[in-house]
């Protein structure tokens, strides 16, 4: 009987940074999936990032994850989202050529050493005693210490296309019907969300005379720290919008719709709704915009991205026709929805290991998740966590003020959720220190110290730590007097004239003064890298907001620090409500900052539990 160290069980986004993790950590690794060719498979839009998403990408990378280099290796189109907001909310985003994305993870998987590959359907997790020995398919039973699930949306999958609907994982895909009910005999709570797609059109039959084009940054910035540059040509997208009579054809024909006629009884994605919600949600809005997006280079699909739709064949047909610049479009493939299950994310703690089960982790859209960024940053973690735990190490956890996926990873554990849960900058607290340019700063030690970040990119990290502080301090020493060649260079930058010696810090705080600006003027000369010089420009310029934060992450840290020992019986904690007893002892969490974060514990339960670790002796460390 085979024996691995580490099962994971899926070739999806979440599968993939599980299964590489856990392999290049040392630790002998089989991924099984139901079809090796779909492995890294994108399943709804081509493109990679987004507002809040980009910075989970950069934050994969920094700890020494795929997406961010495949990202790289694939992209067609990139751009910077924001990019004329605030330093906080700025987020990159790339279109990806699907295929070849499909085609760099497949290679990469079937390269890695310590990682075998194997195709078929699981259909139990194999468990005695509360703890997992191994997994078990139609034909054979394989053990392992840990085993990760990354399912997706197979589990007890529906397609939905109109009024009809079937089994399935995906589209012509089987669904995992064995595994959802195993999940649910092993005493798993189970929830059903719901997702959709949009149609694929072929791009031959669109008229692009009418619609705006919308270009890529020039030059691209990529998404990995370690990639030089951008070198592929980027090709355009096209904007179209809806319309009144788009909007009709939509209300006319509500009744065949899944998700309207009551088909459909699961939550659906609130940030990313189906077309009909839009026009139904949103009906004082003139007209929706929709992005044309390429499949790919060769790839003769487009992706409408904004029309995600379930509504029947002909009635799709009759919406895309009513839109400028499709009126004679052909469709490849047609929208569709899909309802699945989802395992209730608090009963997982913020390793993503099972409360109920030890050595089983959950990753990615099974824990109530949409997206591939938020599937890949939990994939990443679970494969750590469950390397670490098979060689008897500490566990590895991000929180909420280290980064977006700390944040992903505390809502969904301690919070639960009740809809397909996006990542956004708004649900971060820290997002100003919490940005995709300091990422690497942040994370890739912790990358380094677990084996997954290279040592030539650690010291490259490391080189640029030297060079923002140097870049800072010569910003602080370096100063400019008054007069009036100086003050000219001023007044071209639109910033006031100067009547005292001023450090070139304090000019640079100015809004309307930029470091490019101070170089070009020769107010100093330091050659710094692109990446470089953006990080010493925000270090300054937001240097007030970033001190404050720095505050209140070490106030967060300090009650983040005190731990809740796993056997606390609750019920001995008088001045407690029941209620409150009862949500402690069902989540158990892993401390007092986790315990303060769970809806319905006021600040007052937090204090009486302090009191009482102090009391039996249980406080800061156990
Ligand atoms: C129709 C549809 C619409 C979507 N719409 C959006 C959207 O609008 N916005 C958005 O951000 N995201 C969307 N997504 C979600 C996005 O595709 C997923 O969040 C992401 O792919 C999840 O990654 P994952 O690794 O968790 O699972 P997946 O990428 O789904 O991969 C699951 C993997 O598990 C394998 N597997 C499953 N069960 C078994 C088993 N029993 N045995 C062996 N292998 C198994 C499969 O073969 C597959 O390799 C959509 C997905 C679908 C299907």
């Amino acid at each position: 009987m085979d024996k691995f160290a580490v099962i994971v069980i899926g070739g999806g986004h979440a599968g993939i940074e599980a299964a590489l993790a856990s392999a290049r950590m040392g630790s002998s690794t089989l991924m099984l999936t139901m079809n090796k060719d779909t492995i890294g498979l994108m399943s709804c839009n081509p493109a990679i990032g987004g507002v809040g998403k980009g910075q989970l990408v950069k934050e994969i990378d920094a700890l020494g994850g795929q997406m961010g280099r495949a990202a790289d290796a694939c992209g067609i189109q990139f751009r910077i989202l924001n990019a004329s907001k605030g330093a906080a909310v700025q987020s990159s985003r790339a279109q990806i050529d699907m295929d070849m994305y499909n085609r760099y993870m497949k290679s990469l998987v079937s390269q890695q050493d310590d990682l075998t590959v194997k195709e078929a359907e699981v259909e139990k997790i194999l468990v005695k005693g509360g703890r997992v020995l191994g997994i078990a398919t139609d034909k054979e039973e394989i053990m392992a210490d840990s085993v990760v699930l990354c399912s997706g949306t197979f589990l007890n999958g529906i397609i939905h296309v109109g009024l009809k609907h079937h089994s399935g994982g995906r589209i012509n895909e089987p669904a995992a019907i064995s595994l959802d009910d195993n999940l649910r005999a092993l005493g798993l709570k189970i929830l059903r969300f719901k997702t959709g797609t949009c149609p694929r059109l072929d791009k031959n039959t669109i008229n692009y005379s009418s619609l705006k084009i919308q270009e890529g940054d020039d030059p691209a910035r990529p998404f990995s720290f370690s990639t030089g540059e951008i070198t592929r040509p980027q090709i355009p997208c096209y904007i179209t919008y809806t319309n009144q009579r788009t909007h009709k054809i939509i209300l006319d024909n509500l009744d065949k719709s899944p998700l309207y006629a009551g088909i459909i009884k699961s939550t659906g994605v609130r940030y990313c709704p189906s077309v009909e919600d839009k026009i139904v949600k949103f009906a004082d809005k003139p007209r929706h915009q929709i992005f044309l997006e390429p499949q790919g280079l060769d790839s003769d699909l487009i992706y409408p991205n904004g029309l995600s739709t379930s509504l029947p064949e002909e009635v799709q047909l009759e919406i895309l026709h009513s839109i400028a610049g499709l009126e004679e479009v052909k469709v490849a493939r047609f929208g569709y929805g899909i309802e699945h299950s989802v395992v209730e994310p608090t009963q997982i703690y913020p390793t993503l290991e099972a409360k109920l089960i030890q050595n089983l982790f959950f990753a990615g859209q099974i824990n109530g998740t949409t997206g591939y960024e938020e599937a890949a940053a939990q994939g990443l973690v679970a494969g750590i966590n469950a390397a670490l735990k098979v060689k008897g190490k500490e566990p590895f956890i991000l929180d909420r003020s280290s980064g977006y996926i700390g944040v992903l990873i505390d809502d969904l554990t301690t919070k639960g959720t009740q809809e397909p849960y996006r990542m956004f900058t708004s649900r971060v607290e820290y997002r100003l220190i919490l940005r995709e340019d300091n990422a690497d700063i942040r994370l890739s030690k912790i990358g380094y110290e677990l084996g997954l970040v290279e040592e030539k990119d650690y010291r490259g990290t490391e080189s640029k730590v030297k060079a923002v502080k140097e870049g800072i301090s010569l910003l602080k020493s370096a100063r400019l007097k008054p007069g009036p060649e100086v003050n000219k260079t001023l007044s071209r930058m639109h910033s006031s004239l100067i009547k005292k010696s001023v450090t070139l810090e304090e000019v640079l705080k100015r809004p309307e003064v930029t470091l490019k600006a101070l170089l070009g003027a020769g107010f100093i000369s330091a050659p710094m890298a692109e990446n470089t010089l953006r990080q010493v420009e925000i270090e300054v310029k937001y240097s007030g907001f970033i001190e404050r934060q720095i505050r209140e992450v070490d106030r967060f840290r300090n009650i983040e620090k005190i731990k809740l020992p796993k056997g606390l019986d609750y019920t001995l904690v008088n001045g407690l409500s029941r209620e409150i007893k009862e949500k402690l002892d069902k989540l158990r969490p892993l401390n007092l900052g986790q315990a303060s974060r769970i809806s319905g514990v006021t600040p007052a339960a937090i204090s009486i539990l302090m009191v009482y670790l102090k009391k039996v002796n249980y406080c800061c460390s156990n």
